[in-house]
């Protein structure tokens, strides 16, 4: 089971820094994603038309 949780963490993180990914912002709700070089920076906030 430690394996395979080590295998979905190795998904989220950057290719480029080599860092874990994490959740903005740190508190209330998730707004996205991203990683400290921010190569990576995945937007969860629905954007209004
Ligand atoms: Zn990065």
């Amino acid at each position: 089971m430690k394996k395979r949780v080590k295998e979905l963490l190795d998904a989220f993180r950057c290719p480029t820094c080599q860092s874990f990914l994490y959740v903005i912002p740190n508190r209330g709700q998730v707004e996205g994603l991203r990683c400290d070089c921010g190569t990576i920076n995945i937007n969860l906030k629905k954007r209004p038309k």
